[in-house]
């Protein structure tokens, strides 16, 4: 809690003004907020003895969706006049709508439109969420960290890394147990991270016993100060199977390092079934299946993710019986292409580096314009299934049943989201998709997202929500709501479709309409 708020905090929770000053009830902070200042979270303010929510409230111009042009229809800090400048697809979202907390009465927006002749209704809320978090997507074939290994920000435990995936390794950060369940400044720290995750800002992790990495949505990640710029094309075993047919003929052996599968092309499938020749190479580590080793190095910042600098000190002694002969040529490449080097074999039979041959430039020139750019990627995780869902409708597991049941279609700020499936409504959505500065905070602490569920106006009655409260679009433009903020329009991300439309040819699809 803030030094505003605990100040505070000894007031009559009852008493709606303190002197001049006018209860906050958008969080369970309730701050007193006097004349001219704001709140503790900066959301929300006293501005002439009312409650004003300070940012404005976001309609997105879904209009522009196919050019991208950001069209504003209204600036920031004017007053809509009423006047419709943009006849497209509009759609309030809950970006500056406000909250209801504790919701005992309905949502700050209930939208009606018509879309392809079926009327449809949109409940507009910001949700404070003390279950949620990220999962964090990080490109790249370095070891950041054991699985496990707690993640920090500013010192304190934020989250853990958890499974390695094909080319990235996830972070799970936030959630309610380090919110709520550790020391206060554990609970700030993570708020904290978790803030600038999802507004897209750096963040800079460091991961017990392993690396620090800054992370941006949308970004390729720095991991311990060196920018990643590649995906790898992928594992060891899968890069020989791509480019074998692209060797043949130009190099006698083939070791693509990788710190999970190193491939070997004269033992591998791909080499067998193309006639390549054994060269009697021996590779240390744990053999799975021919041409395929686990276990070469211990994980690292180096070859493929491995911890070595000097590829030679992953093979043994080469074998003559087996194929080793003076003059036979080796490449080692790893999963990106970024490290490469060639060898050809002594008449001792060791392995001596050669200037790199102009022939086998392209194949390594054609792992590297297979991989992608590393990035990294950040989804917000929180839990709508509690009590927002009060503003919404008096019956609140009939919004939960029309959500899995594909009637109501949720998305924050705009973007589309996944609901996992069973119980609850636990979303997920990829920050990049959802509009600029749409998340916020309250320090009890928890985190505060735009959330909007669009269903048609039928369904909606009929799950007991408030169909007194439904307006118009115009009518929200013209005269805005109870938090007294202006309206501000911007074109809808390209890549997200409009919300009413998406619902109503989902629905239809699933025969849920
Ligand atoms: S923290 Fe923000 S939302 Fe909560 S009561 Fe204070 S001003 Fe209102």
């Amino acid at each position: 809690m803030s030094e505003l708020a605990e100040r505070f905090e000894t007031h009559d929770p009852g008493e709606k003004q303190v002197a001049e000053k006018i209860r906050c009830d958008a969080c369970p902070v309730m701050c007193y907020i006097a004349d001219g200042r704001t709140g503790a979270c900066d959301r929300y303010g006293n501005v002439g003895g009312r409650i004003v929510r300070l940012d404005p409230l976001t309609i997105l111009d879904h209009a522009a969706e196919t050019g991208g042009t950001v069209v504003p229809f209204v600036a920031e800090g004017e007053q809509w006049n009423g006047e419709l400048v943009n006849t497209g697809r509009r759609f309030v979202t809950a970006i500056g709508a406000g909250t209801t907390y504790p919701d005992y009465k309905p949502a700050p927006f209930i939208v009606s439109q018509q879309v392809e002749g079926v009327d449809l209704v949109t409940v507009v809320t910001e949700g404070i969420f003390s279950y949620c978090g990220v999962k964090v997507k990080i490109d790249t074939d370095r070891h950041l960290g054991p699985e496990t290994a707690t993640v920090r920000a500013g010192g304190e435990a934020i989250g853990h890394v958890t499974t390695g995936e094909y080319g990235s390794q996830m972070l799970s950060l936030g959630g309610v147990h380090h919110l709520t369940g550790g020391s206060k400044a554990e609970g700030r720290a993570t708020c904290d991270a978790l803030l600038n995750l999802c507004n897209r800002k750096p963040v800079e992790l460091t991961i017990d016993g392993g690396a620090s990495v800054i992370v941006e949505a949308g970004k390729p990640p720095v991991i311990d100060g060196k920018v990643e710029h590649r995906m790898r094309v992928g594992c060891g075993s899968a890069t020989i199977g791509m480019f074998a047919t692209q060797w043949r003929g130009l190099v006698d052996e083939v070791v693509v390092v990788d710190d999970h599968i190193t491939g070997v092309v004269s033992e591998h499938q791909a080499g067998k079934v193309l006639g390549w020749q054994d060269t009697g190479i021996k590779i240390i580590g744990r053999r799975s299946t021919p041409g395929r080793y686990f276990k070469v190095s211990e994980p690292g910042l180096g070859w493929g993710g491995t911890s070595i600098s000097d590829p030679l000190s992953i093979l043994g002694e080469w074998n003559a019986k087996k194929g080793a002969r003076p003059g036979l040529s080796m490449l080692m490449v790893s999963t990106t292409g970024e490290q490469f080097a060639y060898y050809e074999l002594d008449d001792e039979l060791k392995p001596v580096e050669k200037p790199f041959p102009n022939r086998l430039q392209k194949s390594v020139g054609l792992i590297e314009d297979n991989c992608e750019p590393a990035l990294c990627t950040v989804l917000f995780i929180g839990g709508a299934g509690g009590s927002l869902r009060a503003g919404v409708t008096e019956n609140p597991v009939n919004l939960t049943r029309s959500v899995q049941g594909l009637k109501t279609y949720v998305t924050v700020g705009g973007a589309p989201v996944y609901v996992w499936p069973g119980g609850g409504i636990t979303l997920m959505v990829d920050v990049i998709r959802v509009p600029e500065g749409a998340f916020g905070y309250v320090p009890t602490p928890a985190l505060v997202a735009p959330i909007e569920f669009t269903l048609r106006r039928d369904d909606y009655v009929r799950l007991g929500g408030y169909e007194a409260e439904i307006r118009s679009v115009e009518d929200i433009l013209a005269k805005g709501g109870e938090y007294l903020n202006p309206r501000r329009g911007t074109g809808a991300p390209a890549s997200n479709p409009w919300p009413p439309l998406a619902q109503l040819r989902r629905a239809a699809a699933n025969g849920a309409t």
